[in-house]
């Protein structure tokens, strides 16, 4: 999917650019309601409209040949149901609020991705995730969403009600969702612990056992050398337990403290310290600036059962992918059931990029990547930048046909499309047509 080349950069459009100044919507206008009725009125009187959450996504998706609509100025104090164990959350709160409101009443999420600063819908509207072999995206946390649909109606679906499970990560073509129910529990403590030179010999014969030794573990690396730079664990700890946590059977050292300084850097803190889960799944910090800002981003979801395949191949490209690389991260998720989740149907290993903004040098060498973890069957993150066309998107989604139908039902005119949701659509529709 596109991003904005250098020279379009310099012009701006009427509803802005994504987060990292890499992508200008294209968008006629920017629409903030001030109400839920305005918003109605809004979507049932515009033409084509699409909602727009906190810009983080590194491409063309949240984008429209009409209008944008964001939610900033409709976000309340959650609502905690204690007897559901759910949060409802206005659309466009971001998930760091969301989560300091749980902890201080006792409660936490089952997991979040790098960075707080995202909304709700945005992130569950592109399956995003966090890292843990036994934790699902944070979409699979949904347990209801409230949207206004086509004819400007607010309408509700809830986990169990036909068709949930195709719109929740539903890359915004259902409507513009305004609020969303998430399933809580009761907040619990990790400590954040950082080892470096994990070799990758290690993580290639027992990637199990590597990914396997915390709560929520990332491998942070560039792909040439001998070994993974850092190994990030994020331990559950109960009752003070464990006191110590250790990376010395998997052959990594503890990283000297002066990596992180995390008074001074955006990181959560490191060294073991622990602290409420809203405070250490995260690796940024809600006050500081998530990742290096000016950036591009690229990630696929593979199977895992073929992760070391493709980690192999990748390495054997590493020279190449070292280039613009500012660093990849590896993290696992287990497998769901939404059907345009990137892990829909198997448990999967987030293969992630940060480049430097150097987009022509990124294009050159996505192709080489994709190359290789395409007949994996791995599946790129919606909300990131690749090179996978519509066509080879189709097949990767077993349950695309009925998403094609279920988006027609709720949008028979497309009102919420854009050229991919477009193009997806058609696509399912003539699977639809050929099974019947
Ligand atoms: C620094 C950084 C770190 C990241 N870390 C991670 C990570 O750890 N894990 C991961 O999986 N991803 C990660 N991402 C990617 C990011 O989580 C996704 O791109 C996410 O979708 C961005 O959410 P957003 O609120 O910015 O949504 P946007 O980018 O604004 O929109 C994304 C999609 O949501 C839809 N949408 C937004 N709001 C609404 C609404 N109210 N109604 C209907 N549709 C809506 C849009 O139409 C669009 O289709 C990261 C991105 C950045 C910049």
């Amino acid at each position: 999917m596109s991003t904005t080349s250098g020279a379009a950069r310099q012009h701006s459009s009427p509803a802005g650019r994504n987060w990292s100044g890499t992508y200008d919507y294209r968008a006629l206008r920017l629409v903030e309601p001030t109400s839920i009725a305005e918003l109605q009125q809004l979507v049932a009187s515009t033409e084509r409209i699409r909602g727009l959450g906190t810009r983080h996504s590194f491409n063309s998706l949240p984008d429209t040949t009409g209008a944008l609509v964001h939610l900033g100025a409709l976000v309340g104090e959650p609502v905690i149901d204690p007897v559901a164990m759910t949060v409802m959350v206005d659309a466009a709160t971001p998930y760091g609020v969301a989560a300091e409101f749980l902890q201080r009443h006792g409660y936490a999420l089952h997991n979040t991705g790098s960075l707080p600063h995202i909304s709700v819908a945005g992130a569950i509207s592109t399956g995003t995730h966090g890292s843990g072999d036994v934790h699902r995206n944070l979409s699979s946390a949904v347990a209801a969403l409230q949207l206004v649909t086509a004819h400007g109606e607010l309408r509700t679906v809830r986990r169990g009600d036909p068709g949930f499970d195709g719109m929740v990560v539903g890359l915004g073509a259902f409507g513009v969702i305004t609020r969303v129910s998430l399933d809580i529990q009761p907040t619990f403590d990790i400590r954040q612990d950082a080892f470096v030179d994990l070799p990758w010999e290690t993580v290639l014969s027992d990637f199990d056992a590597v990914m396997g030794a915390a709560y929520s573990v990332s491998l942070m690396t560039h792909w040439a050398a001998s070994s993974v730079d850092q190994l990030w664990l994020k331990t559950r700890v109960v009752n003070g337990e464990p006191a110590e946590v250790d990376a010395a059977h998997l052959g990594a050292a503890a990283a000297p403290v002066s990596l992180f300084d995390t008074e001074s850097s955006n990181m959560t803190p490191f060294g073991g310290v622990v602290g409420p889960w809203s405070e250490r799944l995260y690796h940024f910090r809600l006050d500081a600036t998530p990742s290096l800002g000016d950036e591009i981003q690229s990630e696929y979801l593979v199977p895992r059962e073929r992760i070391v395949e493709a980690l192999t191949a990748l390495r054997g490209i590493g020279e190449r992918l070292d280039g613009p690389l500012a660093v990849s991260e590896i993290r696992t998720m287990a497998g769901d059931d939404l059907w345009l989740s990137p892990a829909y149907g198997r448990d999967s290993v987030g293969v992630h990029f940060t480049w430097r903004n150097e987009p022509d040098a990124v294009d050159a060498v996505l192709p080489d990547i994709e190359a290789i973890l395409l007949p994996l069957g791995a599946r790129p993150h919606w909300g990131k930048h690749h090179h996978v066309s519509p066509a080879d998107l189709a097949p990767l989604y077993p349950r695309l046909a009925e998403w094609g139908a279920l988006v027609t039902a709720w949008d028979p005119t497309g009102k919420f499309g854009n050229t991919l949701i477009d193009e997806l659509r058609a696509r399912a529709l003539g699977a639809v047509r050929r099974l019947s």
